[in-house]
């Protein structure tokens, strides 16, 4: 098994070779063909996520350990079952659903495992696929993929089901209403696909990078703006004829997360996703007054992930556009997408 692995925290990956892992119970070897680079990969390898004032959450202390393998993004082909691993066959080409618990708690049992208080996600807490193998403890976690492109179909694991369940987290929205996209890399360019696929809104695309803006400014219902420019707040309340329903903040940072508090109209709701870091300040009184909703949206369900695939295979969401570069340029990947460089995703192919 050849990985490319975090070996010390905030240090470049290192490739490493092992025997391939003999899958045991219900788990299934699968043959890696594609891992998409997701920008998370980029805080998992430095090794903590920044809280602001110099408070830091780190992954060792919440049980990450090293060496791991990064990539949670990972599609490929069923090459080896454990003797109790029922319902796919050798051969058998399958996207991995990551965001795996415990198996019996709380937050497993009620189907939100991505809750779980000690996760299992493949790729963020046990070894990925920056790899040419990985185990997945359960076929359960393999989702067919027919007819759509191996390089496209990793995105859906990450990008493509946090897009998703994070616009599940919106509310009514109707014909009338505008929905606010903070942030077009890879996770908020497939949210504003996924947007037009879910709800007849329009929609508005912030960010600051141009080539983001152009590659999106032709699609029907989109429009597109930038955040950085001092009148950004005023244009989209111009638009919106008064404020936006939904803002969501791919980014995460506090700009971001004050520009989409500042478009939203009374009774909207703010989702912050990206995990950019850092701080914001909120005045109190606009709760109440503007009965407004924050709240945050991580990854999602095993039932979202299905949810989810049912619109691509309808046909419903164009494809996000995908780089394939070979697994060993993995460091590179990271360093081109912390750069900002990437306008879709990254995909390794091993
Ligand atoms: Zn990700
Ligand atoms: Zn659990």
């Amino acid at each position: 098994m050849h990985c490319h692995q975090i070996v010390e925290w905030g240090k470049p990956l290192q490739v490493r070779d092992y025997p391939n892992p003999k899958p045991e119970g219900t788990q299934v070897l699968v043959k890696v063909e594609a891992a998409g680079v997701c920008h998370s990969d980029i805080h998992i390898r430095q090794g903590y996520f920044d809280l602001g004032d110099g408070e830091r959450s780190v992954l060792e202390e919440r049980g990450a350990k090293l060496p791991l393998t990064l990539g949670h993004e990972t599609v490929g082909e069923v090459a080896e079952l454990g003797p109790n691993a029922d319902g796919v066959s050798v051969g058998d080409k399958r996207i991995v659903f990551p965001w795996i618990g415990c198996g019996d708690c709380e937050w497993c049992n009620a189907g939100t495992e991505y809750l779980c208080n000690t996760p299992k996600f493949i790729g963020a807490r046990v070894n990925g696929g920056y790899s040419d193998y990985v185990i997945v403890p359960h076929p359960r976690y393999l989702i067919p993929h027919d007819g759509i492109d191996t390089n496209l179909a990793c995105t859906y694991a990450c990008s493509g089901i946090t897009a998703y369940s994070a616009l599940k987290k919106i509310g009514d929205i109707g014909g009338k209403d505008t929905i606010v996209i903070i942030g077009a890399g890879g996770v908020g360019f497939n949210a504003v696909h996924i947007a037009r696929a879910m709800y007849d809104a329009k929609i508005i695309v912030a960010d600051i990078d141009a080539a983001k803006r152009d590659a999106l400014r032709d699609m029907d219902g989109v429009t597109v703006i930038d955040n950085s420019e001092p009148g950004a707040v005023k244009q989209v309340l111009s638009l919106t004829n008064g404020g936006a329903k939904a803002t969501l903040d791919f980014v995460g940072a506090p700009q971001t997360s004050k520009f989409g508090l500042d478009v939203m109209r009374k009774a909207g709701t703010h989702v912050v996703i990206g995990l950019y870091g850092k701080k914001i300040s909120i005045a109190l009184p606009l709760f109440p007054s503007k009965q407004m909703t924050m709240r945050g949206s991580y990854v999602g369900t095993l039932q979202e992930m299905h949810a989810l695939m049912e619109l691509v295979h309808a046909g419903k969401v164009p494809p996000l556009p995908v780089h394939p570069r070979p697994l060993d340029g993995a460091e590179q990947a990271l360093q081109d997408l912390e750069a900002g460089k990437v306008v879709g995703r990254i995909v390794l192919n091993p």
